[in-house]
């Protein structure tokens, strides 16, 4: 397979590693560890400290005495990090992926200085976000969403006690179930969840029955809340945080009357979505997808994107969980090995075979999750006018209305209009919320109207780091010290 992009700006580049991974979660892990058996040189690069992903965030290293507690399908994670960490691929952990070339070129910051490494194969994994929850004071002080109250109970086993947990969605559930299994006092669950869905769901259920085991799983954590006595206020809508320059309650309609319960701590949670400013700053081929109401890259069976030496793996491919994330990252790798001329064709469906069934079942279970728990209009496209849309330029909806009335028709001019999007999370918390208002605006399919353009550096960097350079070269695995931390 002849590799005929050496080329940048001119600049004659040798691929330093066969394949580079950018994300060490469930999906990276699983590509390096079935690319590095086969003899590709393997780097990865994740920019937290540990290996882990978002699942098994810390799992190794938990602060907690007993990380059971946060259930079965974290700790299972050990043996998947132990393995990878035994590995010798080549690893960087605090490395902030800021460029991916369709070149084969990746830069990076690390150790406060930009690194640079070629690779013929590039495997991107670089997970899901939390999908943006723009309603009225979700901006305030005192509002997080539900995913950073789990980040900072398995980082640093940190916990917040009486919060009002908000929204929809598995994660909500688990997260709330994993909080009252620590003994922390939950104030109320208000769930976002309208009878329709069910309604919507059940048609789906007998294609469920094969994955009954994940279907209880679920009912457990929804039997466990009900069994804490915790308030749960179930069909919530009309959803809104009360408060002048923090949050001090949070209101919402649910049993046929208006609610305001007093709160200083609310942690909202309507579902993942792909995290995709690395994807889209690329130029990869994206579409919309209504069943998950997100965007994705389009892949192929392979994971392969619109760039054929690029895979996507994982959930920053579409919402898929950790599990059949693990398997994207798999047949994600032996595609590119066998591009690289690894194994034969025929070893590569032979090899594939497991994985893919795997995928195309937990596909099913998918859809019937994507439809119980697809987020309320209400609660994506905000209508009141002072509802904040993105938060890091602090720009409601009154404001992008008056852009969209000057000119700015698509994201990209209302982007230049209002600096919406341009601030330092680079448009992740305000992007789809954006594309939606648009496509309600102009009443058009949101395919018409598109997302922000994403150019590189994707990610925030001080010129210091810009500044310091340094080329990385492939040290070939083989048994050398192969883990740079930052
Ligand atoms: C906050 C949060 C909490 C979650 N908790 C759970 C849970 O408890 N249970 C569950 O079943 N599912 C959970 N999920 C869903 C989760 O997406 C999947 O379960 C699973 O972790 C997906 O695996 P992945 O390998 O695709 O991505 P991830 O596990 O997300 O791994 C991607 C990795 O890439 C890194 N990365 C991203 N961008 C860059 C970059 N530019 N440079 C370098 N590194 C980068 C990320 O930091 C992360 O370590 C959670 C999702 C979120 C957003």
């Amino acid at each position: 397979m002849s590799n005929d992009r050496n080329m940048s700006n001119g600049v004659n580049i040798s691929n330093d590693y066969d394949i580079a991974i950018i994300g060490a979660g469930p999906a990276g892990m699983s590509a390096a560890l079935v690319a590095a058996e086969s003899g590709a040189t393997v780097v990865i690069l994740d920019d937290k400290l540990r290996p882990g992903g978002q699942i098994y965030r810390n799992v190794t290293q938990s602060p907690l005495q007993n990380p059971e507690v946060l259930g079965v399908d974290y700790v299972k994670g050990q043996a998947l990090v132990a393995r990878f960490e035994q590995s010798s691929i080549d690893k960087f952990f605090g490395a902030s992926v800021w460029h991916v070339g369709d070149n084969g070129e990746i830069l990076f910051s690390h150790a406060s200085e930009t690194k640079r490494l070629t690779a013929r194969e590039i495997i991107i994994s670089c997970g899901a976000m939390e999908r943006p929850f723009p309603i009225k004071g979700w901006h305030l002080p005192g509002v997080m969403s539900a995913g950073s109250a789990q980040v900072m109970l398995k980082n640093d086993g940190l916990v917040k006690d009486n919060a009002v947990f908000v929204g929809t969605g598995p994660l909500l559930y688990l997260i709330v179930a994993q909080y009252l299994r620590l003994g922390v006092k939950v104030k109320a669950v208000v769930d976002t969840t309208p009878v329709s869905a069910y309604k919507r769901a059940l048609p789906l259920i007998f294609s469920v029955l094969p994955h009954l085991k994940m279907l209880l799983k679920g009912v457990g954590l929804l039997n466990e809340i009900r069994k804490s006595g915790t308030p749960v206020y179930r069909f919530a809508s009309k959803v809104a945080i009360e408060g002048e320059g923090e949050a001090t309650a949070v209101s919402f309609y649910a049993n046929g009357q208006m609610h305001c319960m007093a709160a200083e701590h609310v942690f909202l949670h309507q579902g993942v979505i792909p995290n995709l400013n690395m994807t889209r700053s690329i130029g990869l081929k994206h579409y919309w997808c209504e069943q998950q109401l997100c965007w994705k890259p389009e892949l192929d069976q392979w994971c392969e994107s619109s760039v054929p030496s690029i895979a996507v793996a994982g959930d920053c491919g579409g919402i898929v969980g950790a599990d059949a994330a693990e398997d994207m990252g798999r047949l994600a790798a032996i595609q590119r090995i066998y591009r690289l001329g690894l194994i034969s064709q025929q070893e590569r469906n032979e090899r594939a075979k497991f994985s893919q069934r795997r995928l195309s079942s937990f596909n099913t279970f998918r859809r019937f999750i994507d439809r119980m728990y697809q987020p309320i209009k209400q609660h994506r496209v905000p209508v009141d006018d002072q509802v904040v849309v993105c938060r890091c330029e602090e720009q409601t909806v009154a404001q992008l209305k008056s852009g969209f009335v000057e000119g700015g028709s698509g994201p990209e001019e209302l982007k230049g209009l209002t600096r919406c999007g341009m601030g330092p999370c680079q448009g992740r918390q305000c992007g789809h919320t954006v594309s939606e208002l648009l496509a309600d605006w102009r009443d058009e399919r949101i395919e018409k109207v598109g997302y922000y353009r994403m150019r590189s550096p994707m990610r925030l960097l001080n010129l210091a780091e810009l500044s310091l350079f340094t080329q990385v070269e492939s040290k070939g695995t083989s048994g050398q010290e192969s883990q740079h931390e930052n």
